[in-house]
């Protein structure tokens, strides 16, 4: 059943009416998501054959953005973060996309890499071309680690050898291509890494240290692209702004991080919600964000096309899956993928991808109009007036007055909830 992404009045709803309506979108069960109700969530018990040592469980919010059209279809995008303004961000984005067409996706292929060392080697150029010789062999020995991955169309792609100079000595350093289909990954390459060891070192008379995958998963890529319309945006100063601000990210390295840091508020919140590795695709995005001339620069770029609107790209490393991990053992998890809708791992990665360019473009028009604080203020303060003790009837009073006086902080919210109790408005 197709979903509408637009939803108007969902953000007036309570969490449990939203719930009751993102199933009713999706012609899905009506208790499809009580999994993401934390009564209904994950359990103590199966934290425990999750993680060692288990205390207990970790709530974060979990909201769903609204207005994306990504490749002609509406999708829900389930976002896990503390931080207030993301979500909304996202959706506004999203909406301003949406009139000229939403999002454009693609991916490479799920192609993961896993590394193997081997060090002492007395002609490591030599030793890397008896190992391109043994390929067949090499590649043959990984795929019978994973029958299952081969069954499903996967398995290994390729090997390639690298010579690695270092302040300790020279490696060979053997890099094996698999494709994961729809999993995440590192566990059925770290097996192929570790199942070859022993016959690696015999080829290059060496000893083989490290096995492992590389995070630098520059041969899963994912992209987004849309266009912004100008007036949409606030004109077309606005668009040319934006241009500025992604011009500013892609030369100053100080503004890139903040730059990217804002594209993974969106991704990250996405890869938490659907039980993904947040640590792998953050460290795949920065080493993707270092170029081939070695800077650090920003991930997405923005131009105006011809007729003034502005074009937004981004393209990074996605290793997401939807099978292995927590992906399938976390239940609010599995909900946020029924909400979804995807069906491969390479679908996931889009949306997630659209979802990061989104929240970058929210980031940059608010820097390149109003400035991050307006509109982020007014939701901190309803932290700033939670922490402070204002009840649901309270709230409303205190956020508008920590922000029409410019005083977000916990000592004017406990000043203007005293004045509010005393009567004295
Ligand atoms: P996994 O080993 O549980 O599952 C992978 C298996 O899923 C594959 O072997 C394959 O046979 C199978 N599979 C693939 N597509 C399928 C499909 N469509 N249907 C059914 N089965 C399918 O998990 P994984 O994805 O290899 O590993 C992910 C976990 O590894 C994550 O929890 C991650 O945190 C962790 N990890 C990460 C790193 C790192 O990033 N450096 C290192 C070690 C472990």
């Amino acid at each position: 059943m197709s979903v509408n992404s637009r939803l108007s009045g969902f953000r007036d709803e309570s969490p449990t009416a939203r719930r009751g309506l993102l199933a009713g979108q999706g012609g899905h069960d009506p208790d499809a998501f009580r999994a993401l109700d934390p009564s209904a969530g994950l359990t103590v018990e199966q934290a425990d054959h999750m993680i060692e040592n288990v205390v207990g469980v970790f709530g974060v919010p979990l909201g769903v953005a609204t207005n994306f059209t990504i490749n002609d279809e509406d999708v829900l995008i389930p976002m896990a973060t503390e931080e207030p303004s993301v979500v909304a961000a996202a959706s506004n984005a999203a909406r301003i996309a949406r009139a000229s067409g939403g999002f454009r996706t693609s991916s490479s292929r799920p192609v993961m890499q896993a590394q193997i060392q081997v060090v002492d080697v007395e002609d490591p150029e030599g030793a890397r071309l008896r190992l391109l010789d043994a390929r067949h062999e090499l590649m043959q020995a990984a795929d019978e680690q994973d029958p299952q991955l081969v069954e499903l169309g996967g398995g290994v792609r390729d090997i390639s050898v690298r010579v690695v100079e270092s302040r300790a000595g020279r490696y060979v350093v053997l890099h094996l291509m698999v494709d994961v289909r729809d999993a995440m990954g590192a566990n059925a390459v770290n097996s192929m890494a570790e199942a070859l060891a022993v016959r690696v070192g015999e080829i290059a008379r060496g000893r083989v240290l490290l096995r492992i995958l590389t995070n630098k998963a520059d041969t899963r890529l994912a992209r987004a692209s849309a266009v912004f319309d100008a007036e949409e945006l606030g004109g077309p100063d606005v668009a040319a702004d934006i241009v500025h601000a992604g011009a500013l990210a892609e030369a100053d390295p100080y503004r890139a991080a903040t730059h990217n840091k804002g594209i993974m508020n969106g991704i990250t919140a996405v890869v938490l919600a659907t039980g993904n590795d947040t640590r792998a695709v953050e460290s795949g995005a920065h080493s993707h964000a270092v170029g081939a001339d070695g800077r650090y620069t920003a991930l997405s770029h923005f131009e105006t096309d011809t007729g003034g609107n502005l074009v937004g790209t981004l393209e990074l490393p996605m290793p997401v899956g939807l099978v292995g991990g927590a992906t399938k053992v976390h239940p609010a998890a599995r909900a946020a993928v029924g909400l979804l809708g995807v069906a491969t791992a390479q679908q996931l990665a889009e949306v997630i991808t659209a979802a990061g360019l989104a929240q970058n473009l929210a980031a940059l028009r608010a820097l390149a109009t109003e400035g991050i604080q307006r509109g982020h203020m007014s939701l901190h303060a309803r932290n700033v007036a939670v922490s402070a003790g204002a009840t649901s009837d309270e709230l409303p009073h205190v956020v508008s007055r920590l922000v029409a006086d410019r005083a977000v902080r916990a000592d004017h919210a406990d000043r203007v909830l005293a004045e509010l109790r005393a009567g004295g408005r």
